[in-house]
């Protein structure tokens, strides 16, 4: 398997099998975005306890990037600390912005699957909408 194939396949397996999608009971905060380019709309849910990111899930629909990348990005940032987690968003939006590699953050892992995507300009947007949105969110809180 070729690493293109690799990626692709990481990326089908979190579009058609969405990790933490849902509602959230008991999330302190949610934000919702969308992306009108492409017609993705997730909201993201958050429920943060004692400056950590106890608990994360999005919901909504979008296309195969949008929602693989939200996938993604729940495994990525829960039980992370809020300052962590603030730090991985701007590197990965950083990345997919193309000011840096995704080879610099070997904590990425399968979100290096995006890699292809970095070359669709009209697509970025798609990998970002639920990172813009959770760092929306975390502005907004201490910690
Ligand atoms: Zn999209």
């Amino acid at each position: 398997m070729s690493f293109d194939e690799l990626y692709q396949s990481i990326l089908m397996d979190h579009y058609r099998n969405p990790r933490n999608a849902g509602p959230l009971s008991g999330a302190t905060c949610s934000v919702h975005d969308h992306n009108p380019l492409c017609g993705d709309d997730i909201t993201v849910h958050m429920k943060i306890t004692g400056g950590n990111i106890a608990h994360l899930s999005f919901e909504g629909k979008g296309c195969a990037i949008s929602i693989a990348s939200a996938s993604m990005m729940t495994e990525q940032l829960t039980g992370k600390t809020v300052a962590t987690a603030r730090t991985e968003i701007d590197d990965f939006l950083a990345v997919m912005r193309g000011e840096s590699e995704f080879s610099s953050h070997p904590e990425f892992e399968e979100l290096a699957s995006l890699e292809g995507v970095r070359k669709l300009h009209a697509r970025v947007k798609c990998a970002t909408l639920a990172w813009n949105a959770a760092k929306k969110m975390l502005s907004e809180v201490d910690g």
